[in-house]
């Protein structure tokens, strides 16, 4: 019984390090949050300790009395959350919840087209590497090269030349908002199911700030992690018609034993998501986004080579353009590391730059608006941000003022350890 710094204090100076690490830094990787105390408090459970083979009513085990009630508020939490009329809990991770929406909709062989991981796609939209590169057959569509927007008119063509067996929406870096009507009506005509990904938006469709892709696919997946704050993990959304499938497509077709204390932490997050404090709290995640697409777009900046994807954005994130700066992707990345600014680097469509270097950065709003940041805070970031991609920053200088703003807005305050 005794406590982790005794029987590891390895691992315990990790934990220490990393919570010191986020506090001391401003986070702006566009998939991270942090997730409140009351959702690791429900991850750090005994409820790591059970089996619930099964879904709730229906275990393998015993002893599942309690570990289903969590479930079930998780369900109908989420459910209610996304006006959903079906919900799976259990995927493990947001690859998982794909590889079993894939695995319940399609089989080994069948075509699918998504977003090129060149230009914002995901790795489960179909890279050779990756599960749904080497199961099924992998068409993509891109941006255009002038906007570096998606056109309809186009995806509608590819699609009726490729015919797809599962179009798939959805983006892990991407600006704007998707026209899922257009997304319904090009798989409608093209008799192809229509699956979206919402991983990175969720939070935003959860706050009722971001077109919902709910009514309009087949199948929905979404991470918890990114803009919802949860604990890391997955979830399914669908019509009640893919009930059965998608509950033998996760257990036993993918998964063994749920992760109950995931799940209870997930149904906490969707009380979270549901309350009137999360939704300003979005509000503020696209508001500092704008600030910084606003201050990335400004002259100063631009004659440095730098610009910003799509000239804005619609979203939690913001795409920087760096390939006429002479900054590449990982200079700039490792530049605002050194003034204490986290993102990653990330390449653009039709990128010169080799995929380890990359001429692009992601930078992500949503871990500083849960950590308190409004417009006078993005403000004072994009600042910072855009002194430090000009020639010859004053880098101790910069990583005071971060240092700074990360002072005023405590993490996980009254905790030394976790
Ligand atoms: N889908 C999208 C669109 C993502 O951006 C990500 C993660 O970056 C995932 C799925 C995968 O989630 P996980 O890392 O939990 O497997």
């Amino acid at each position: 019984n005794a406590p982790l710094a005794e029987i590891d204090p390895e691992i315990a100076a990790v934990l220490r390090d990393e919570l010191g690490r986020q506090r001391d830094t401003l986070e702006m990787i566009a998939s991270e949050n942090f997730a409140p105390r009351a959702v690791l408090e429900a991850q750090g459970s005994v409820l790591t300790n059970k089996y619930a083979e099964g879904y709730p009513g229906r275990r393998y085990y015993g002893g599942c009395e309690h570990v289903d009630v969590a479930e079930n508020l998780a369900i109908s939490r989420v459910k209610e959350l996304f006006g959903a009329e079906y919900a799976n809990v259990q995927p493990h991770s947001g690859a998982q919840a794909n590889a079993a929406a894939l695995a319940a909709m399609i089989k080994p062989g069948d075509k699918i087209m998504g977003l090129s991981l060149a230009h914002g796609g995901h790795l489960t939209h179909g890279m050779k590497l990756n599960f749904s590169g080497k199961l099924y057959e992998v068409a993509a569509y891109g941006v255009e090269e002038d906007t570096h927007r998606l056109d309809m008119d186009r995806v509608r063509a590819q699609a009726l030349a490729e015919k797809p067996d599962v179009l798939i929406a959805g983006w892990s870096a991407y600006p704007r908002h998707l026209d899922f009507e257009a997304f319904r009506s090009i798989a409608d005509e093209t008799g192809a199911l229509l699956w979206t990904d919402m991983a990175h938006f969720a939070g935003l469709v959860a706050a009722g700030l971001h077109p919902s892709p709910v009514q309009a696919s087949d199948v929905v997946t979404s991470t918890v992690h990114k803009t919802l704050a949860g604990p890391r993990s997955g979830v399914i959304l669908a019509k009640q018609d893919w009930a059965k499938k998608l509950n033998s497509s996760v257990f036993p077709g993918q998964q063994g034993g749920p992760l109950m204390h995931v799940i209870a932490a997930k149904a906490t997050a969707f009380k979270i998501a549901g309350s009137a404090e999360f939704k300003e709290r979005q509000e503020r995640v696209l508001e500092g986004a704008r600030i910084i697409a606003e201050r990335l777009t400004g002259a100063d900046v631009t004659e440095h080579g730098v610009s910003v994807l799509t000239g804005g954005t619609d979203v939690h994130l913001v795409l920087v353009d760096l390939r006429n700066s002479s900054l590449d992707g990982q200079q700039a990345e490792d530049l605002l590391h050194s003034v204490g600014i986290t993102v990653n680097r990330n390449a653009v469509p039709f990128d010169p730059r080799p995929p380890m270097v990359t001429s692009g950065l992601r930078i992500g709003t949503p871990a500083l608006a849960t950590r308190g940041f409004g417009a006078a805070e993005f403000t004072e970031v994009a600042e910072i941000i855009a002194a430090a991609l000009k020639p010859s920053p004053d880098v101790a200088a910069l990583r005071a003022r971060v240092s700074a703003l990360a002072a005023n807005f405590p993490l996980y305050p009254g905790h030394e350890e976790w």
